[in-house]
């Protein structure tokens, strides 16, 4: 008989959260440490969502998004997490360029920059001073209109090299492009700058078990296996979930799975006005990846120098449509040393990231699929072979993952790396006016994603929850 993953769980809770992702599962923490009765529905066998991991023989575990975040996320995870998960966040020391413009190692803080930018790219100290308070000075509330292009165009007219150096990170960070809304750059890139690139020690395995040691202590009950079918609406309210068969009554769901298929498929676009569904189809998905997975032989390693996150690109130029190219021309290169997993088996990885069109990869049929996906190994092995010579020697595992990867591990729509592009924020944060009760936590509008901007999603609706029960609960005693 198949395996009951519901057999545990109630039939009502205060809140129902669908997806682990690193919202779901913070929106899901401070809920139930505030002392709500919290289930957490996650289709997949793993917790964590895109914040995910895998182990082959060997010794060799593959984070897939653990290459680095803001500074910020240690307040974060010290505030709504653990001290133990906080003090485990460590900086990464070197990155490193290498295109054809320009080849450098950096600290890829303020500081640093503003050195680079004087002294190897010439800029007047005043231009990069008021650059940087202009990025740090923005936030949502800002006007929309400036492109990130046409800021760099008022701060650094005709520098293509400067407008890589403060781009191509941050491409590769959350998927905005030169056309984004400038507001979409400017907070990344700031929280970067703050302090420069973290990583979790002890890799992502790590990071989602103690995740999960704190989400039982504060009494949350987690199904692993059990896809939410449908998100139940009554009298314009949500009423419950369905889930294998059952039905959890709950007055209030916080979905974390891609925002269109929450409305789409989750509700039903029955249940929203016409207007806000033209919204939201209107809303555009961020770019995918495709990823190598690399392992050395135990005996093999990487010399430090070779830095923790290359970019390395052959491109002669920043182009947005160069770094989505099937014809990839930038990769960037994450090198994991034994250190990063000192519990662990003293292994060299690495993993090679670079942006992709879902529809490049959507269509092939089963031998192009195979064909392509070779393709991508060999190739990526060919350009590591300048960073790691004699590359294919060293060797003794390698894989590769496509957009079909990411979209078949969390469903989300075209296998986005980031969620929704900007304009899925305002859509995401209108759902509990057009149905109380229901709210997303999850990546939208390239500012609440990655690894920061998800997790402070998570915060952000946790507490509109909160407020929401509050009212609730007041109108009810009043009644
Ligand atoms: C290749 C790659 C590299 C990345 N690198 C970085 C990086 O270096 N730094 C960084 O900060 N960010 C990185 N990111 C982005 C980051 O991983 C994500 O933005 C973030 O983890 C997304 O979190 P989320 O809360 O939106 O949920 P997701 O991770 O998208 O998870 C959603 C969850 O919902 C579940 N789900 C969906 N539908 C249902 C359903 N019906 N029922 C139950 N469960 C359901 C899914 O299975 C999944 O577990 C990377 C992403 C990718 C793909």
């Amino acid at each position: 008989m198949p395996k009951d993953f519901l057999k545990d769980v109630q039939n009502r809770y205060d809140v129902v959260v669908i997806g682990s992702g690193l919202g779901g599962l913070t929106a899901a923490n401070i809920l139930g440490r505030q002392g709500r009765r919290v289930l957490l529905l996650e289709q997949h066998y793993k917790l964590g969502g895109l914040a995910t991991w895998f182990k082959r023989p060997g010794g060799h575990i593959f984070d897939i998004s653990l290459h680095g975040f803001p500074y910020g996320m240690v307040k974060s995870c010290k505030r709504y997490w653990s001290a133990e998960i906080a003090d485990s966040i460590v900086p990464l020391d070197g990155v490193r360029f290498d295109n054809p413009m320009f080849s450098l190692t950096t600290k890829y803080n303020r500081e640093d920059f503003t050195q680079l930018l004087q002294t190897q790219f010439g800029i007047a100290p005043q231009v990069i001073q008021d650059f940087f308070d202009t990025a740090r000075g923005m936030n949502f509330y800002d006007e929309q209109e400036t492109t990130t292009g046409q800021l760099f165009e008022k701060f650094f007219p005709g520098r293509e090299d400067v407008v890589r150096l403060l781009m191509e990170p941050i491409t590769y960070a959350n998927g905005s492009t030169l056309e984004d809304p400038a507001i979409t750059y400017g907070i990344v890139f700031s929280n970067f700058m703050s302090k420069g690139v973290y990583v979790f020690r002890g890799g992502t395995d790590r990071l989602i078990k103690l995740m999960q040691k704190e989400l039982e202590a504060n009494g949350v009950d987690i199904a692993i296996n059990s896809p939410a079918e449908k998100v139940l609406v009554e009298g314009g309210k949500v009423v419950g979930v369905k889930v294998g068969g059952r039905t959890i009554q709950t007055p209030v769901v916080v979905s974390n799975a891609n925002l269109l298929n929450t409305l789409f498929n989750l509700v039903g676009e029955e249940y929203l006005d016409r207007n806000f569904c033209d919204q939201a189809r209107a809303v555009r998905m961020n770019n995918s990846s495709t990823q190598v997975y690399m392992a050395l032989a135990p005996d093999q390693t990487v010399d430090r120098s070779t830095g923790d996150l290359l970019f390395s690109s052959t491109a002669h130029r920043f182009q947005t449509d160069l770094l989505l190219s099937r014809d990839i021309t930038s990769r960037t290169f994450s090198f994991y040393y034994p250190d990063m997993r000192p519990e662990g088996k003293a292994r060299h990885l690495i993993v090679s990231s670079t942006n992709a069109r879902w529809e490049d990869w959507s269509n092939l049929d089963e031998e192009s699929y195979q064909a392509s996906k070779q393709d991508l190994i060999e190739t990526t092995l060919d350009a590591l072979e300048k960073y790691l010579p004699n590359c294919r020697e060293k060797i003794v595992h390698v894989e590769a993952a496509t957009p079909r990867t990411f979209h078949h591990y969390t469903m989300h729509y075209h296998g986005s790396s980031f969620g929704t592009k900007f304009e899925g924020l305002a859509v995401s944060r209108e759902l509990p006016q057009q149905i109380p009760g229901l709210f997303h936590a999850g990546s939208v509008g390239i500012i609440m994603s990655g690894w920061l901007g998800t997790i402070n999603y998570g915060v952000i609706v946790s507490n509109d929850v909160d407020n929401y029960l509050m009212a609730a609960a007041n109108q009810a005693s009043l009644a």
